[in-house]
């Protein structure tokens, strides 16, 4: 089954088609339906545990503002005590990048073993300093997402403060209310940052980003589990109802302004889980993927987007008229310059012999993305599982189309078979949307990682610090929700 149709006009047809809207495709992967390969043990359960700190070591890879996205695959010599970790991006992957992910490696494989000699025991002070380089590194993209959501989440929780009697918080606006106050805490700091790049944080302010973020963690993830995941959307309407306006994103903004520092807690949950261990005592070597373009020129003008389309749909039906023109009006004749995903273009390399001594490592199943999968990788990747011995999984995809899109290898069966998927999934739209019928018109471990918090009593510490800078601000604590 496949098609001669190219793929890349497919791709593109899907993205007019859906026009940035997502197409309904299932999202997540189930890890219990796949059998992985070259995990770090020899254990199901285990290897699932990685999943989050492949994403996690993705994320903080990111250190651009905008329009980065990097991709991270695992190979593990076991016999050799060899890890390497492959990384691909979008454009081409900088030296930077390599460094970071390095340093990083060395400071994990530092606390795995800080943290066997004191299993059990507390953390000493140096171990807290240590989420500064990853901050640091990705600040940047950090930023954008304060600028985004910092000052709406503080006026709308200092809309739920006046409708509630203050003192008696409890439940799920409680943890909400800790959540917050520990998360402005943090960016307030790292905010010192935004102001002049050239600003340096001192080891406490660092100590202090640290310790609010593990514990807005903490809350976020209590009120975001709320009512099964219902909590913050049935607040978010209560006082969107009194205000007369649009629902409050809560749940959106808690998750992005977290996002970064739970990456992080799940780096320091693998340096110190037991069963993890072993990868971190391992030798690292680091591979890049060369970035990979394809040129493609789509039909040029409205009657060769029509024919397109009749061969497509296999008939001529009249909406077919209307869509090749606007077709051809928002891509136009130009030549377009396609980017290979780095998840994808990361499977290519890996299983293209690179004449080295790991082409014979087979690598792990599960590929780290900092962001999800657009449906035009899904499909790909999906194919490639069906057309080779080898299987890869993201963690799931956001299900939307993006253009321009490149495909890894432009020759081999794959490619007129995943042209075919793709032209069966803009069928099945086309019937779902009654175009058919007749002629007429019309983007974790269960998934966190190995977890790791504060200690109780420097979590105590941690409320306490937050509790008296509320108090301070003045207004009976509601001035701290005031704008800066
Ligand atoms: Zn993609």
């Amino acid at each position: 089954m496949a098609t001669n149709l190219d793929p890349h006009h497919l791709v593109a047809l899907m993205c007019y088609t859906f026009k940035g809207t997502q197409d309904g495709s299932p999202r997540r992967v189930d890890p219990s339906l796949h059998s992985l390969q070259g995990g770090i043990v020899d254990h199901h359960e285990t290897n699932v545990r990685t999943f989050p700190i492949l994403d996690a070591l993705a994320h903080i890879s990111v250190s651009r503002k905008e329009s980065q996205v990097v991709a991270i695959g695992l190979q593990l010599n076991s016999q050799k005590q060899e890890i390497r970790l492959t990384v691909a991006e979008n454009q081409s992957v900088t030296h930077g990048l390599v460094n970071h992910l390095t340093k990083i490696w060395r400071k994990l494989q530092v606390l795995s073993v800080e943290y066997k000699k004191n299993r059990g025991g507390r953390w000493d002070k140096s171990e807290l300093r240590s989420p500064q380089m990853p901050k640091k590194y990705s600040v940047k993209k950090q930023m954008k997402r304060i600028d985004k959501w910092s000052t709406r989440l503080r006026r709308f929780m200092k809309e739920v403060l006046k409708r509630r009697v203050f003192l008696y918080l409890q439940g799920f606006e409680l943890s909400l209310y800790k959540a917050v106050v520990a998360l402005l805490l943090a960016i307030e700091v790292v905010s010192k940052l935004h102001d002049n790049p050239k600003n340096k944080l001192m080891e406490s302010e660092w100590e202090l980003v640290y310790s609010q973020s593990i514990l807005a963690n903490k809350h976020v993830k209590i009120v975001l589990a709320d009512r099964k995941e219902f909590g913050c959307e049935i607040l978010a309407q209560e006082l969107a109802d009194h205000l007369s306006q649009d629902p409050f994103q809560l749940r959106r903004a808690l998750e992005k302004l977290t996002s970064l520092s739970r990456h992080i807690e799940t780096l320091f949950g693998f340096a110190h889980s037991p069963h993890l261990r072993p990868a971190l005592q391992y030798h690292l070597f680091t591979s890049t993927v060369p970035k990979m373009v394809h040129t493609v020129k789509l039909p040029p003008s409205p009657q060769k987007w029509k024919s397109f389309l009749e061969v497509a749909c296999d008939k001529h039906y009249d909406f077919q008229e209307t869509q090749a023109v606007e077709l051809a009006e928002s891509f136009g004749s130009r030549k377009w310059v396609c980017p290979v995903h780095c998840e994808c273009g990361l499977i290519q390399y890996l299983y293209t012999k690179q004449r080295n001594k790991w082409d014979r490592v087979p690598p792990f199943s599960y590929i780290g993305v900092s962001k999800l999968s657009c449906s035009a990788c899904r499909i790909w990747i999906e194919t490639f599982n069906e057309q080779s011995e080898w299987r890869f999984y993201t963690r799931c995809s956001h299900g939307k189309w993006y253009w321009p899109w490149g495909i890894p290898r432009t020759e081999g069966p794959l490619v007129g078979v995943m042209a075919r998927k793709v032209l069966d999934e803009y069928l099945a739209h086309l019937d779902s949307h009654k175009l058919l019928r007749s002629n007429s018109d019309s983007s974790g471990a269960s998934s966190d990682g190995a977890s790791h918090g504060l200690s109780d009593d420097e979590e105590k510490d941690a409320e306490a610090v937050g509790a008296a800078i509320v108090q301070d601000r003045g207004g009976g604590g509601l001035g701290f929700f005031d704008d800066k």
